[in-house]
């Protein structure tokens, strides 16, 4: 089953594939993740991935979707990929490399994608998402599975938010009506809790049409 996650910058798509990662026994490929940590560990793609991302602009095409390939690669069950494609061009690149069974287009009102995003915080060595008031830790800034520390993300500030959003509405959102036409887009109301989120998704990725 190829799965993707469609919806704006801090819907909370991470946090649903992570969930129905674990339901399936399937990866969940987050680009945004795999961007990070190439930034974080100075590789080449890191280096050259860095300005977009610290100003929340999109890495080029090509070298997101030669990652997004070798990840994918020797999934032969399937996938949740989230953050990929963002934009047509990408989505034509993804058609031609990996069939797609499903895409959930997650959605909420913008106003609460801005507190999402603004209260986020993430593990640094296992990626977990939290939130400092939805989804907050046991213990203040400490990740409730490893006992790492938590950090806000850097393009979390309120200028690079609003880049993030436009680059959203500008170029990821026209693959909404790319994916209908397709005959494969689900659309999840993302502004309830993470576990009606994740049984609207259940109940799309199993029903039959
Ligand atoms: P995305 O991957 O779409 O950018 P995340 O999954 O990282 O979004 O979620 C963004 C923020 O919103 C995180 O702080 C997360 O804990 C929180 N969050 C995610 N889903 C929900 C939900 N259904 N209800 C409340 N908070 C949520
Ligand atoms: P995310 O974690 O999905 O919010 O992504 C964080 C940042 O990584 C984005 O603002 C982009 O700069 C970059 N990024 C992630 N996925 C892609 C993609 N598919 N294409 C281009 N840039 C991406």
């Amino acid at each position: 089953m190829n799965v993707v996650l469609l919806g704006a910058p801090g819907v909370g798509k991470g946090t649903t594939a992570e969930r129905l990662s674990g339901r399936y026994s399937l990866p969940h490929i987050s680009t945004g993740d795999v961007l990070r940590e190439s930034i974080a560990s100075k590789t080449s793609l890191g280096l050259k991935a860095k300005a977009f991302v610290d100003s929340g602009r999109l890495v080029p095409d090509k070298l997101v979707t030669e990652m997004v390939k070798a990840r994918i690669a020797g999934n032969s069950k399937g996938f949740f990929l989230d953050g990929y494609p963002r934009n047509i061009n990408q989505a034509e690149a993804l058609k031609a490399f990996s069939e797609v069974d499903v895409v959930l287009n997650l959605s909420a009102p913008k106003k609460l994608v801005i507190e999402r995003l603004s209260g986020r915080r993430i593990c640094m060595k296992c990626n977990a998402i939290y939130h400092v008031k939805n989804i907050a830790p046991k213990k203040d800034n400490v990740c409730d599975k490893c006992g790492s520390e938590l950090y806000q993300r850097s393009d979390e500030t309120p200028d690079v938010i609003t880049e993030r959003l436009r680059v959203y509405d500008e170029d990821t959102k026209p693959l909404v009506d790319f994916y209908r036409n397709e005959g494969l887009l689900r659309d999840i109301d993302a502004a309830q809790d993470v576990d009606g989120v994740v049984k609207q998704c259940v109940e799309a990725l199993e029903r039959d049409d």
